[in-house]
């Protein structure tokens, strides 16, 4: 299948407009993806005609809204290749991580226990661990990073042992672009029985992912970077392990009977979805995932990988120009330094010529301490984007190398 990604191009309205008096380059996708014209109005037609409370209701809308909302759930789970009762929907990765780190952690996690991150984590996936080590009295230990922008493997046998309970770690880096080897590390973790996480923050709308044959125990995504509006994602919990799962948050929807004293909670994902959920962010998450199988996950990977390449070998062309992360099998993003020039300076330099970057520490601050710089600059692509945009972006980059020279 050959893809036409200057008409795919044409789906996306926000794409099309001026900025500084220069045509938009939007390069700022690992922070949040713009949304394709057929989402925005499925999601203005959902308020439309079908907007009511889900799973309560007696009445026809309610109807609807519940359908779209629980077809929404399979669309991801057919996604990720898991089953219906194993997606939870969440606000994004960030509150799965929580989910996890408070249901599961405070139910398994006990003092002396260890729980492995990498020091190349967001702060969405060390934070949460942190508080569950104060709470439990666990330790949290890390596996370095290489000079290479890499997971110091080497390091691993000695990491993980039998005291480690959890092993949690990004799919794709956000800060170096590193994808890594996940199905290999999950294998290690399960090898001395620990339980794993994969923060899919920006793999799950990057790449084919399937979490049966990742052999993950969770798996964590937003929505917002992957097509679909802010507010709304979904973990995945291996079914045996979500049953073993205590509540976390209490209220409605997700109890079968409750009195003063105490009350009784559902099975599966309903458990952990209390209150009224974002039904219409669910519900465009699936339309955003119609979308993006359209195109067909490996075609976006390839496309991306391309662009990606083609930023690296003309980025190279600039003097004094530091890449950071792998040169090979990286996601679609580039951080980078130019000597002389802050990262928000920079930022702020190309925002007057319509290129949206991204500079600061990128929610890794131990990985920016590890790298000895404050912050970098960071652009990213998603399907949408063109050679030609990374072709301005050089020259802009190259204007910028004079502007700051001191
Ligand atoms: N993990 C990674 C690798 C990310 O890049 C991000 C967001 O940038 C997150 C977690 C947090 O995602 P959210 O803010 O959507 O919860």
């Amino acid at each position: 299948m050959t893809i036409d990604w200057t008409t795919i191009r044409q789906d996306f309205p926000i794409l099309h407009q001026e900025v500084h008096g220069h045509p938009l380059i939007y390069f700022d996708n690992a922070a949040t993806s713009q949304k394709p014209r057929h989402v925005i109005e499925a999601l203005v037609g959902y308020y439309e005609r079908d907007n009511a409370n889900v799973h309560r209701g007696l009445h026809e809308l309610s109807g609807r809204a519940t359908d779209a909302y629980e077809e929404s759930r399979r669309k991801v789970a057919q996604y990720l290749g898991a089953g219906e009762e194993e997606i939870i929907f969440t606000r994004g990765t960030t509150e799965g991580i929580n989910l996890v780190a408070q249901s599961w952690g405070r139910a398994n996690i006990k003092m002396g226990d260890v729980i492995l991150v990498t020091e190349m984590e967001h702060h969405s996936n060390l934070v949460p661990w942190q508080m569950l080590a104060l709470q439990t009295g666990a330790t949290l230990k890390h596996v370095p990073v290489t000079d290479e922008g890499e997971l110091d493997l080497d390091q691993l046998d000695t990491l993980l042992t039998e005291q480690v309970k959890m092993f949690a770690f990004v799919h794709v880096s956000n800060s170096l672009g590193t994808i890594n080897p996940a199905k290999e590390l999950i294998a290690r973790a399960k090898a001395v029985g620990a339980v794993t996480l994969l923060d899919g923050a920006q793999s799950a709308g990057h790449m084919p992912v399937n979490v049966r044959d990742l052999d993950c125990d969770f798996y964590a995504f937003s929505g917002h970077k992957m097509c679909a509006p802010t507010g709304i994602g979904a973990l995945y919990a291996r079914g045996p392990v979500l049953a073993e799962m205590p509540p976390w948050q209490g209220g409605g929807e997700m109890i079968t009977r409750v009195q003063f004293e105490s009350s009784f909670y559902k099975e599966g994902p309903a458990r952990f979805e209390a209150g009224t959920p974002d039904i219409s962010g669910a519900i465009v998450l699936g339309e955003a995932i119609d979308y993006l199988e359209a195109l067909g996950r490996e075609h976006i990977f390839q496309h991306d990988s391309e662009l990606t390449a083609y930023a690296l070998e003309r980025m190279a062309e600039i003097e004094g120009l530091r890449i950071f992360g792998p040169r090979l099998n990286r996601g679609s993003l580039v951080a980078f330094a130019l000597e002389g020039a802050h990262p928000h300076d920079l930022t702020t330099y190309a925002n007057s010529f319509g290129l949206a970057l991204r500079g600061g520490h990128h929610c890794t601050q131990p990985l920016m301490r590890k790298l000895k710089v404050p912050s970098t600059t960071r652009a990213s692509f998603y399907f949408y984007n063109t050679r030609e945009e990374i072709d301005r972006m050089i020259a802009i980059l190259q204007a910028a190398r004079t502007f700051f020279a001191p």
